[in-house]
């Protein structure tokens, strides 16, 4: 239970709970569906991007703990940086909830307050909801016209 009790850290109840940049984002140019049928999460993802800046971003849909954490997480950490460096941090971030402890004791480090979600890594099923809403991001931005599903 400690495990847990560790993954559900107080960010993240606060994240979940109150999420930021939560609703529909008028003038966005980017936007994705994702889901996650194995737990039920729902995303819907809406970027604005100017001059491959990321210049608002936001979410909605509903989902467990983790996965509303994770999406306001990430709308936070990426809001006002540019489109290559979001996508340099999907990919530590990815490396730090599927890596190995090395690896994400490092990644957990640079990526600031993102490094709460490290504990998935534990989690097989939980990685999949951190991880939902970063899809979700990179569709939008590919503007692919697929829904994302994790399966
Ligand atoms: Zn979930």
């Amino acid at each position: 239970m400690s495990d847990l009790r560790q993954l559900y850290q107080e960010v993240i109840l606060d994240h979940s709970r109150n999420p930021r940049n939560f609703g529909r984002l008028e003038g966005a140019n980017h936007e994705a569906a994702g889901n996650n049928p194995l737990c039920g999460d729902q995303i819907m993802l809406y970027v604005k991007t100017e001059e491959g800046v990321v210049t608002d971003i936001s979410f909605e849909g509903s989902g467990c703990a983790i996965s509303t954490a994770s999406a306001s997480l990430m709308t936070e950490k990426l809001k006002g940086i540019s489109v290559t460096e979001a996508e340099e941090i999907f990919e530590r971030f990815h490396a730090m909830v599927t890596g190995d402890p090395n690896r994400e004791a490092e990644g957990a480090k640079s990526l600031g307050k993102l490094g709460v979600l490290a504990g998935v890594r534990e989690f097989p099923v939980r990685v999949k909801c951190a991880s939902l809403a970063w899809h979700t991001f990179k569709a939008a931005i590919e503007e692919s016209e697929k829904p994302v599903s994790t399966e």
